[in-house]
């Protein structure tokens, strides 16, 4: 008999592994509780530093052009020759994406969400189920592993503003969190200008293994106050928890985690959309080949090199002063003159080799190797 399989959540993860099980003739049923592309709270920046993803077909607002960064001191380094960081519409990207998997012949069901009843019947009607509804996913609900997307997370906060962006245009700021204690150190404010009159602009630091947090929405103010940038209007508002620790355990009797349900949203930067497009295809490819048992190890050696070297750079921001971090983004960002980049990238030898590498970096399992612009 034909394998069939559901997909729950209408999320990058999901709709990326609808695609790639019709590429590949797999019956597929996705299922959203919402409409798709609807009550998105993300920066929306798809931050794609291993070259992994397709160019979005649809929903693309621009390359980012510059990036800046402040500890103390705004260091500033043009990006786009790398057009490796985009600014989208997730809407518009999300609704494209369904459009593309239902031409291929998936059939989508919106506004449906799905129980853990539901689930127990997904799992018994189909042969695979791969749940990339986010976290904590409806899977962790029926089997009772909710908790371990506590192990590790993050929390942020986000804001849509109008103001004047003008001078922002096609730049990305991020500002670490002046003075923050060593847990939080990797915190950041982030301001991600989408047009000359509106902006999105958040807050999040990491929750560690204490539960202590930080006032988001206050931190979140002070930074918007300290910008200069003029009276700004929030147009919506809204939060989100970011699992940051891989479950050990993706495949439950017939069900495959993807995505945030996985707990693999990048420990260091948050970002998790790229993330979830690979699993969900890499969970779908999985499947389709009858390897489904495979699919942690393969997720697990696609993301090796991403996770030792935030690791390793998560050490260094966590043991350094904000002097010392300010130094190291003038390095790298190469803000300082040649001899001051030597002397600053000097002081973390160990990490010398490690950036050597990433910027050459290419994993080697890309899932999405395939895919052509007319699939994304
Ligand atoms: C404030 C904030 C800012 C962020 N900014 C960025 C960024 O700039 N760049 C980046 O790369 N990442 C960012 N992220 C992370 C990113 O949003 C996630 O990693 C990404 O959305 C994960 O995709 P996903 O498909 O796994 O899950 P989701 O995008 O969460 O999709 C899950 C889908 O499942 C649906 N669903 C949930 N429960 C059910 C149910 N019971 N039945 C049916 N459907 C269900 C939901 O409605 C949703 O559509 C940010 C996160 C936050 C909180």
């Amino acid at each position: 008999m034909a394998m069939k399989v559901a997909v729950v959540g209408g999320g990058p993860a999901g709709l990326f592994a609808a695609i790639e099980l019709r590429r590949r003739g797999i019956s597929v049923e996705l299922w959203e509780r919402g409409a798709i592309g609807d009550n998105i709270v993300c920066g929306e920046c798809i931050l794609d530093f291993y070259g992994i993803m397709p160019r979005p077909a649809e929903g693309l607002l621009f390359p980012v052009g510059q990036m800046v960064v402040k500890v103390i001191n705004r260091h500033v380094r043009p990006v786009a020759k790398y057009g490796r960081l985009w600014m989208i519409d997730r809407r518009a990207w999300q609704r494209w994406l369904a459009g593309r998997a239902r031409q291929l012949g998936a059939v989508i069901y919106e506004h449906r969400p799905v129980d853990r009843p539901g689930l127990a019947e997904l799992c018994r009607r189909c042969d695979w189920v791969i749940d990339a509804s986010g976290a904590p996913s409806v899977s962790s609900g029926l089997l009772g592993f909710a908790g371990l997307y506590r192990r590790a997370f993050s929390v942020a906060w986000q804001c849509e503003i109008e103001g004047d962006f003008s001078a922002w245009q096609r730049s990305i700021y991020i500002r670490y969190l002046p003075g923050a204690d060593r847990p939080f150190r990797t915190g950041y404010f982030w301001l991600f200008p989408r047009e000359a009159g509106r902006a999105l602009a958040g807050a999040g630091f990491p929750v560690g293994p204490s539960g202590r947090t930080l006032p988001l929405k206050q931190l979140l103010q002070q930074f918007l106050a300290g910008e200069n940038i003029g009276p700004v209007r929030v147009l919506r508002s809204g939060g989100g928890f970011l699992p940051a620790a891989r479950l050990e355990r993706l495949v439950w009797d017939n069900v495959l985690l993807a995505g945030d349900a996985a707990g693999i949203t990048s420990p260091l930067s948050g970002e998790g959309i790229d993330l979830a497009a690979s699993s969900g295809a890499m969970a779908a490819q999985a499947v389709s080949s009858g390897d489904a048992l495979d699919y942690p190890r393969r997720l697990g050696e696609f993301l090796a090199f991403k996770t030792h070297f935030e690791r390793r750079l998560i050490e260094f921001i966590q043991s350094s002063d904000d002097q010392v971090l300010d130094d190291f983004f003038a390095g790298i960002m190469a803000t300082g003159g040649i001899f001051k980049t030597i002397r600053n990238l000097g002081r973390i030898r160990g990490l010398l080799p490690l950036f050597w590498q990433w910027l050459n970096y290419r994993p080697a399992d890309n899932p999405l190797a395939g895919w052509e612009r007319d699939d994304a």
